[in-house]
């Protein structure tokens, strides 16, 4: 592997782990009981809210292919890179939809975009995520409400 790649995998990987710390820091200010990667649901949600029946994934922006800086692919190697986020992104719309499939409602963070998350940014999520679709089919499952 180039140095360079090398380089940028242990960044990503280092910096996979920050945007979570933020996310729950968040999740503390605003008093949501939450539970962290949660193996029995399909793609060990990095977090989940019981009470809105939310599965939050942090998603590192190179890992996941978001249309970002982060997201750019390495110089080398790059049909091998890009079918490897080809598959984690298929992985991920997969387990997402399973997710809904049991009346869990998903929000994705991105994580350039987890350092500048505020309560009311993620309040203001949340409760339009509980608009959605997704929540429809919740509520018709007769899901608790949330608090
Ligand atoms: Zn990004």
């Amino acid at each position: 592997m180039p140095p360079a790649t090398s380089f940028r995998m242990s960044q990503v990987r280092q910096s996979d782990t920050e945007p979570e710390l933020i996310v729950k820091k968040v999740l503390r200010e605003l008093d949501l009981r939450f539970q962290s990667h949660v193996g029995s649901l399909p793609g060990k949600p990095d977090m989940v809210i019981p009470d809105y029946r939310t599965a939050i994934r942090v998603h590192g922006c190179f890992w996941h292919g978001h249309a970002c800086r982060r997201g750019r692919l390495p110089a080398t190697n790059r049909s091998y890179w890009r079918e490897k986020v080809k598959r984690n992104q298929l992985r991920d719309a997969r387990t997402e939809a399973q997710l809904r499939k049991l009346g869990w409602r998903v929000l994705t963070i991105w994580e350039c975009r987890a350092k500048a998350l505020t309560t009311q940014m993620l309040l203001r999520r949340l409760n339009k995520l509980k608009q959605s679709r997704i929540a429809l089919i919740s509520s018709r499952l007769r899901l608790p409400e949330a608090r």
